[in-house]
């Protein structure tokens, strides 16, 4: 039987499936986790939808999104498990790993050219344009009706992973299955303008600390941003806001590789801080003639060939050296 085949057969004798997608979702994230619930929903299954982090504004228009839970409450017994768009099992969270170890049928949906291949079941298409796509064959060989609510959930995680159709990603399939979802209900305006809708003053006064971060390699190949907890703090933003700004970074001409490093907040007081010391988001894009995702292995995290990012624990002094060594190479 094919793998497709043995996955559905174990959702159909499922009675309570958890779907989780990485946290700090992106379009994508939120986007395949809502059709994935609706389709578990009209299978007639119990489905708990998560996501470890708040969902970022601009994505909150999303039919039923209020159905995506942060906190599992200590259940743990669920019969199987999807979990979409991460390239390695951790990407769920912590409070939700140990939950994903206990389910008997772990399935493992994704588009990372750099998925570990964790779980019992995977359907990994590096390929495919968006982990939405994959959900979208999936629907599909489940002959599952695809309502209004479903294709603006798949529409909108394409149509955000590709950029709006720009990115090398952008494949026939993209194009394809939009069309599908557009004759099925989603509407192309409400999704542009929810997603490039209007920003809090606060976002472009981060904006503007970001451009003005921007620092260049002394051969001009490589451009890097950085924003601080304090930036946040100053301008009462998240990190949701920081959303796209690294494509101002990228887009400098003769830049090959575009670095964002964002500290994360840790929980402790300011004061208890200290200064330069921290765990860092870094996020890598490319022109396309380097692959970040090698970059971002390197340094325990992953992506996609374009696109891809790390987690650290260091001296944003380290950090910053060490990126900006990268460029001699470029
Ligand atoms: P971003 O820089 O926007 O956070 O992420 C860019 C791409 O890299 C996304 O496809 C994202 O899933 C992936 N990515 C970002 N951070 C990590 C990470 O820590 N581990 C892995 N495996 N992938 C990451
Ligand atoms: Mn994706």
């Amino acid at each position: 039987m094919k793998q497709t085949d043995q996955i559905i057969a174990r959702l159909k004798a499922s009675d309570h499936v958890l779907i989780a997608s990485h946290k700090n979702p992106d379009g994508d994230a939120i986007g395949s986790l809502l059709a994935a619930g609706i389709s578990m929903t009209a299978m007639g299954k119990r489905a708990t939808l998560y996501n470890e982090s708040p969902i970022p504004a601009v994505y909150r228009f999303l039919p039923r999104v209020e159905t995506i839970v942060s906190r599992l409450d200590g259940r743990d017994d669920f019969d199987a498990a999807l979990v979409l768009d991460c390239g390695q099992i951790d990407r769920v969270g912590a409070a939700a790993l140990p939950v994903v170890g206990k389910t008997p049928v772990v399935v493992n949906i994704d588009h990372h050219a750099t998925n570990t291949g964790f779980g019992d079941f995977q359907l990994v298409d590096p390929e495919a344009c968006a982990t939405a796509e994959i959900i979208y064959r999936l629907v599909n060989r489940m002959d599952i009706a695809i309502d209004a609510d479903m294709a603006t959930a798949l529409y909108t995680g394409i149509f955000t992973d590709t950029g709006s159709f720009r990115f090398a990603n952008t494949n026939q399939a993209a194009f394809a299955v939009c069309d599908q979802m557009v004759a099925r209900g989603a509407d192309p305006y409400t999704v542009a303008k929810h997603v490039y809708g209007t920003y809090s003053l606060g976002r472009i006064k981060l904006l503007n600390r970001a451009l003005d971060s921007i620092e260049i390699s002394d051969n001009g190949r490589l451009s890097l941003m950085t924003l601080t907890r304090e930036m946040f703090d100053e301008t009462g933003t998240q990190p949701e806001d920081v959303d796209g700004m690294i494509n101002y970074a990228r887009r400098i001409r003769n830049i090959k590789v575009a670095v964002l490093i964002q500290e994360h907040s840790n929980g402790r007081a300011p004061g208890a801080r200290v200064k330069g010391q921290g765990r860092f988001h870094v996020s890598l894009r490319s022109d396309g003639a380097v692959d970040v995702s090698r970059i971002a292995s390197l340094f325990g995290g992953g992506g996609h060939r374009n696109a891809a990012g790390f987690t650290v624990q260091t001296d944003i002094t380290d950090i910053k050296n060490g990126m900006m060594e990268l460029a001699n190479g470029l």
